[in-house]
């Protein structure tokens, strides 16, 4: 049997920290977001309470600082949320509990969940879409999360918008009109005048969010041909929706590439907290 290790999705409204070994969970606490020295604090009285873990993974909101030679390597970097710019996550942990910490992005975390013990199992590479407040993505290739000089930002692509047909000029404080200025659910809430929960089915907003949609997932299929894209948040619990995007997608890619399989997630709002685990198991390996 494998060795517990622990894991923490580092959320804006919350913590989730776990326990945990293959996928199964053994302990579970949820911590609100507050300060940084309070929440760390927080989080690391429950990992003491446990009895130290193997190796710690964090999942975490960001932009996040993944290089390993940079000075604030295992920081969030520059997110609007209070408090949180610039803040040192990985070291204060990692001191505390003496353990190896993996740190990645919680769509990076989500993807090699859903990879391992969800909806991409025995696929090689998979990219993680979740569309809800914001829109995220992550990608698995050969197994490990995609990283760069920082990490992948899919949400914030740019796609094609017909001011003529939609002249609604984006959500996104930093680029206006950006895939997740255009189609994430505050964009919706603000180009239509109400929530999109509050829109019908039959609503012609529908038939242009999945459009939006099938435009980004298009660009990262052909930018990254994965075998299968999940693809998830509180958008897509809209019925019907994902069929309606997998059409588009198939229709903007025309025929000129195999197009991987669109499917929903399966681990729910598990996935980041798994992911830290997974991230956890693959250092302590
Ligand atoms: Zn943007």
């Amino acid at each position: 049997m494998s060795a517990l290790v622990g894991g923490i999705e580092a959320g804006g409204t919350k913590f989730v920290c776990a326990i945990g070994r293959d996928g199964e969970i053994v302990a579970e606490t949820r911590i609100a977001t507050t300060s940084p020295a309070e929440t760390l604090a927080a989080a690391l009285a429950f990992f003491e309470h446990q009895g130290s873990p193997a190796a710690l993974g964090v999942a975490s909101f960001g932009p996040i600082d993944l290089d390993e030679r940079s000075p604030t390597h295992g920081f969030i970097t520059t997110t609007p949320k209070a408090g949180w710019a610039h803040t040192d996550v990985v070291g204060p942990l990692r001191r505390a509990l003496g353990v190896p910490v993996a740190f990645d992005t919680d769509v990076n975390a989500a993807a090699l969940a859903e990879q391992r013990w969800g909806a991409a199992r025995d696929a090689g590479s998979v990219v993680y879409v979740t569309v809800g407040t914001g829109i995220g993505g992550g990608a698995v290739v050969n197994g490990r999360p995609v990283h760069g000089l920082a990490h992948p930002e899919m949400g914030h692509a740019r796609i094609p918008h017909d001011r003529t047909a939609d002249p609604f000029a984006g959500a996104c404080p930093h680029h206006g009109d950006c895939w997740e200025g255009l189609a994430a659910a505050p964009a919706l809430a603000a180009r239509w005048g109400v929530p999109p929960q509050s829109l019908p089915d039959d609503h012609p907003a529908w038939a242009l969010e999945a459009h939006y949609l099938a435009l980004g997932l298009a660009n990262i299929i052909l930018t990254l041909s994965p075998e299968r894209l999940v693809l998830g948040g509180g958008v897509l619990a809209r019925s019907g929706l994902l069929e309606r995007v997998r059409i588009d997608v198939r229709r903007l890619i025309g025929g000129y590439m195999p197009s991987g399989e669109i499917v929903a997630p399966m681990l729910g709002d598990r996935s980041g907290v798994l992911g830290a685990l997974a991230l956890a198991a693959d250092l302590a390996r």
